[in-house]
């Protein structure tokens, strides 16, 4: 068997064309521009790269892009005033405050303090709750491609064991959320879990969430699995080119087993931002009291 590859680039590029259609509908009728608000603490290069990303896509889908940067030892008081600000602003509809921040700043209070209404990555503890009680306003954006992918994939997915491999509040949790509303048996393994390859081999779909390079092999893998691969590591290349990006499922092994594999980079990756644009959409949209078109509900 060779696994059918998931394009997440080509996935991406349709939702952002849907939400920049949705947006230019919602500047027409009610003369609303979406905005959403990227706050950057230090200098961080991956932070930087995604940070200078999502600016141009968010610019390129003909939403309002604010960009607040702030130095490495800024005060947690200035950090909070600047949140404070943006929560007033009724230009921005969405804020995002890129983690990871500094250790002077308990990141957690930040994102308390965010406007729930605004809270475009999901994070907030209201927000978490809404999604555990089956009532999702805004879904993490990298758990939510996920579940689009998922869904491109197999609309169905009732009844089907989902193993999601990582447990944090950015992917692992809202993950197994996600899978359960869609009538998954979940289950969640840690690094306490035990025979990990136990537990992998009997899942329908696979979510690897770890951050450790191709972890997952091909022989703890179901024959016919969905395979859905989160991870990104930077790894050494053997050519002259510096280093390679992989992800958390050993690729090569994995397309022999699997039914269908998102590869990396190139799979979830593309839609973690097209997801943060559809939530920026949607908060603008209930700020303003309209109804998403059907494309982007
Ligand atoms: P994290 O470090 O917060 O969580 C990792 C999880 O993996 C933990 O819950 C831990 O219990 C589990 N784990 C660690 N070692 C394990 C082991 N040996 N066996 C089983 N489980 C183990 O990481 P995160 O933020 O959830 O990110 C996970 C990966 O996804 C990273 O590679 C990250 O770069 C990537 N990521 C990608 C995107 C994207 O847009 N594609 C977004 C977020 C994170």
């Amino acid at each position: 068997m060779t696994a059918l590859l998931i394009d997440g680039k080509a996935a991406a590029q349709a939702l952002r064309e849907r939400v920049a259609r949705a947006a230019s509908e919602l500047r027409q009728e009610r003369g609303v521009t979406p905005g959403l608000a990227v706050v950057l603490v230090g200098d961080d290069p991956a932070s930087q790269v995604y940070v200078r990303n999502k600016a141009r896509q968010t610019l390129d889908a003909g939403m309002a892009s604010f960009e607040h940067r702030l130095p490495a030892d800024v005060p947690a008081t200035t950090l909070m005033q600047l949140v404070a600000e943006l929560n007033a602003d009724p230009a921005v509809h969405g804020i995002l405050v890129q983690l990871p921040l500094p250790s002077q700043i308990d990141a957690e209070a930040v994102l308390r303090a965010i406007d729930p209404a605004k809270d475009v990555d999901g994070f907030h503890p209201i927000n978490v709750g809404l999604l555990a009680v089956g009532q999702p306003r805004f879904v993490p954006c990298t758990p939510l491609g996920c579940s689009l992918l998922l869904k491109a994939q197999r609309p169905d997915l009732a009844g089907l064991h989902a193993v999601v491999i990582g447990r944090s509040n950015i992917v692992g949790k809202p993950m197994a959320q996600l899978l359960l509303a869609e009538h998954c048996t979940v289950t969640i393994a840690h690094s306490k879990t035990r025979d990990l390859p136990a537990v992998v081999c009997q899942a329908d779909i696979v979510i690897a969430a770890v951050g450790r390079p191709g972890m997952v092999r091909g022989n703890w893998l179901r024959p016919g699995a969905i395979v859905i691969d989160v991870g990104i590591n930077r790894i050494a290349a053997d050519t002259a080119s510096g280093n390679r990006l992989v992800g958390d499922v050993n690729f090569d092994e994995a397309l022999q087993v699997a039914a269908a594999i998102t590869p990396v980079p190139g799979g979830v990756g593309p839609m973690t931002i097209a997801c943060l644009l559809l939530n920026t959409l949607r908060a603008a949209a209930w700020a303003t009291q309209w109804a998403l078109p059907e494309a982007v509900r």
